[in-house]
């Protein structure tokens, strides 16, 4: 949602906004006539600063990490200033996406379809730091595992930030880490899985990180096979080798104390500036929630008062019927004189967040029965909106007409090629 008005920007002698236009369509047809004047300014959501909305981009309210890029039209993109969209890239979004459940749920999420006739590239899952490994060399060791079980291990020495992300951390470049080695054991015996497992590692790990391949045969003409070139992989390689099979893996894993707290605050603010517009913007609320978007310390954004409840397990859920397997929901409703915003990630964590307190805001946008969206993000597809009393069809939402469409969204994809070619007992697909 774009907010324009005209030229009354303070400090300049201008008067505070007088006329707001907050529907998208009009908003686009302004900028496109008035181009670049120097009096056009935007409110940004995020940082509450006016700037020139030449400065403005599109930013998913669900980022495209998460899936939030749907097709064909995006109900859930505002306009936010350019500053504000990388920062948050970096240290909201890029480390959230990062965090290991939500990784790891959106692997699993993604190896739910596969396309036969592209370049086909499934992510490994995040298991976290080896404690078997010996760490003579000053490395540690990460664990992955790959689509098909596949074990793929990364050797480097420890990042400085804490180990509580899936790989490098989003916020320190990649030139200022150790690339360390990777090493990957394929498990699949079906010869249409090494290259799929191996892009997957590839755009996982930095491009500057070798790739070796553990027991490439007899596939090994489908990926590359470089020689390992130093004692530290040599030894690297022959500890792998050494690992018994069939024992459990030893592996450690750390989590934020605050996991997914300022997501979930930039979420609120995003989600209010598209569905309510400029005047959410403007709002005094909306100032509390980016005054907690920008607060690093976790006790600090505690004494804000914010109302909502983080990402929570699976089994802590309060409304698990919000709830939908490897799919996003996203329920807006007004509460007892709050407009409340629940984003339920892959069926598996369930945050809530209070958008607004002013009813003025919602009243004629929307309904007293709220409204629900929900996205399955391996198809880039959404449906919705629909009322949560439609949602909760009579109290069976398994068999609601919403339920059908989402449900034929996700048999729609072709079933995943099997594992072994000679086994018998595997599944078809996972
Ligand atoms: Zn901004």
């Amino acid at each position: 949602m774009r907010l324009i008005r005209g030229n009354t920007k303070i400090g300049r002698g201008g008067s505070r906004p007088t006329c707001w236009t907050t529907e998208i369509g009009r908003a686009s047809q302004l900028i496109a006539t008035l181009g670049r004047r120097k009096d056009l300014d935007v409110i940004c959501p995020y940082c509450g600063y006016d700037k020139d909305c030449a400065l403005f981009t599109d930013e998913h309210v669900l980022p495209r990490a998460l899936g939030g890029n749907v097709q064909p039209t995006n109900p859930f993109r505002c306009r936010v200033c350019k500053d504000c969209n990388s920062a948050c890239g970096r240290w909201i979004d890029g480390r959230f996406a990062k965090s290991w459940p939500i990784h790891n749920w959106k692997t699993d999420a993604a190896r739910r379809t596969y396309d036969p006739n592209a370049e086909v590239a499934f992510p490994p899952s995040y298991i976290g730091t080896r404690s078997d490994w010996n760490q003579a060399d000053g490395t540690i060791c990460e664990f992955w595992l790959g689509p098909t079980g596949d074990h793929i291990y990364h050797f480097h020495e420890p990042y400085t930030d804490a180990d509580v992300f899936a790989g490098r951390p989003p916020h320190i470049p990649a030139t200022k880490v150790d690339p360390g080695t990777v090493f990957v054991a394929f498990v699949g015996t079906n010869p249409v899985w090494p290259p799929i497992v191996y892009r997957g590692a590839r755009e996982t790990f930095d491009e500057v990180t070798p790739i070796h391949l553990v027991n490439a045969a007899p596939h090994r003409d489908s990926v590359p096979y470089p020689a390992l070139t130093t004692s530290r992989q040599q030894a690297q390689y022959n500890w792998i080798k050494s690992r018994p099979e069939g024992v459990m893996v030893p592996a450690q894993l750390a989590m934020d104390v605050d996991w997914g707290e300022r997501f979930l605050i930039k979420f609120g603010i995003g989600l209010g500036a598209t569905l309510l517009g400029g005047n959410f913007v403007t709002s005094q609320h909306s100032g509390v929630l980016r005054k907690a978007l920008w607060e690093r310390k976790p006790e600090s954004r505690a004494q804000l008062g914010i109302r909502g409840s983080a990402f929570l397990a699976r089994d802590e859920m309060q409304m698990p019927m919000f709830a939908i397997p490897q799919c996003h929901t996203i329920v807006v409703m007004p509460v007892q004189g709050r407009l409340m915003a629940l984003l339920n990630l892959y069926g598996r964590h369930e945050g809530m967040i209070q958008i607004s307190d002013d009813q003025q805001l919602w009243e004629c946008l929307i309904p007293e029965e709220g409204r629900t969206w929900t996205i399955a993000p391996a198809f880039r597809r959404f449906v919705g909106p629909v009322s949560i009393i439609d949602f909760m069809n009579n109290g069976e939402p398994e068999t609601s007409p919403l339920r059908k469409q989402i449900d034929a969204i996700l048999d729609s994809g072709v079933p995943l090629p099997p594992y072994h070619l000679t086994d018998p007992t595997e599944p078809k697909s996972a």
